[in-house]
C-alpha cells in the first residue's frame, strides 16, 4: 500500500531536506523546525505504526 511518505521516498535524493540514507530508512530534516535540528526518520517498510514491524526488521533488497 502506497502512502505519501512512501511516494516521497522515490525522489528522496532530490529532497532539499534529505540528510542521509540508512539501511532501514531515511533521515530527513523536519519541514517544520519548532525545535532547531528536528529530524524525521522515514522507514523503508510501509506500516501504520512502528510497532507493526517485526522486532528484527531488516529491509529486503
Ligand atoms: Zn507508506
Amino acid at each position: 500500500m502506497a502512502c505519501k511518505m512512501c511516494e516521497n521516498q522515490k525522489n528522496i535524493y532530490q529532497d532539499p531536506y534529505f540528510i542521509m540514507e540508512l539501511q532501514t530508512g531515511y533521515v530527513i530534516l523536519g519541514w517544520f523546525q519548532r525545535f532547531k535540528g528536528y529530524t524525521v526518520f522515514n522507514c523503508k517498510e510501509h506500516g501504520p505504526e512502528l510497532y507493526d514491524l517485526e522486532r528484527n526488521f531488516k529491509v529486503s533488497s
